[in-house]
């Protein structure tokens, strides 16, 4: 059973690596878009990271935005690419990873002067999940200083209906 464990995840780890070695490739850093802005202005570039937020719908098209963990983006693409993604990040949900070609805009005219990226295509490559509740620190030690309390309050209580019951002996 164990051994059926490693091999299990090692196989993850290795094909982990795999992919994380597969894109590394062809796939631009969002936080190197913004730094080299002006020589990245007009390249197509493809970018890999995780939807967050809300999509915001404007007619055919909807803004995405996506973070890789060095920085955020603003996707401006059409509306069907956009209904692949199912899950975006937040407290609640781990969002999916989605991998985007398109062309990079340092300041774009057509959006107000804002940096973005115009997909062209989007590929979700891993699916996001709800992310597991996580009970806070404060709520366990909380937690145990009440029974700790409970505990001395009836440890107190039942030495009192001792000393209650066993006061006539003595006098
Ligand atoms: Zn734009």
């Amino acid at each position: 059973m164990h051994k059926i464990i490693t091999a299990g995840l090692v196989f993850l780890i290795l094909t982990n690596l795999f992919s994380i070695t597969a894109w590394a490739e062809d796939v631009t850093k969002i936080n190197d878009l913004i730094e080299n802005a002006k020589e990245m202005d007009g390249q197509r570039v493809t970018v890999f990271g995780e939807a967050i937020g809300e999509p915001l719908n404007r007619g055919e098209y909807t803004w995405i935005n996506i973070n890789d963990g060095t920085n955020a983006l603003g996707i401006w693409i059409s509306k069907n690419e956009a209904e692949h993604v199912i899950h975006y990040g937040n407290y609640k949900y781990k969002g999916d990873m989605v991998k985007i070609t398109g062309v990079f805009h340092r300041a774009c005219i057509k959006h107000g002067g804002e940096a973005d990226l115009h997909g062209n295509s989007l590929e979700i490559v891993k699916s996001g999940h709800p992310v597991k509740e996580q009970i806070i620190p404060v709520k366990i030690i909380s937690s145990i200083i009440l029974t700790v309390l409970a505990f001395i309050i009836v440890v107190i209580y039942q030495k009192r209906l001792r000393t209650k019951y066993q006061a006539p002996k003595n006098l």
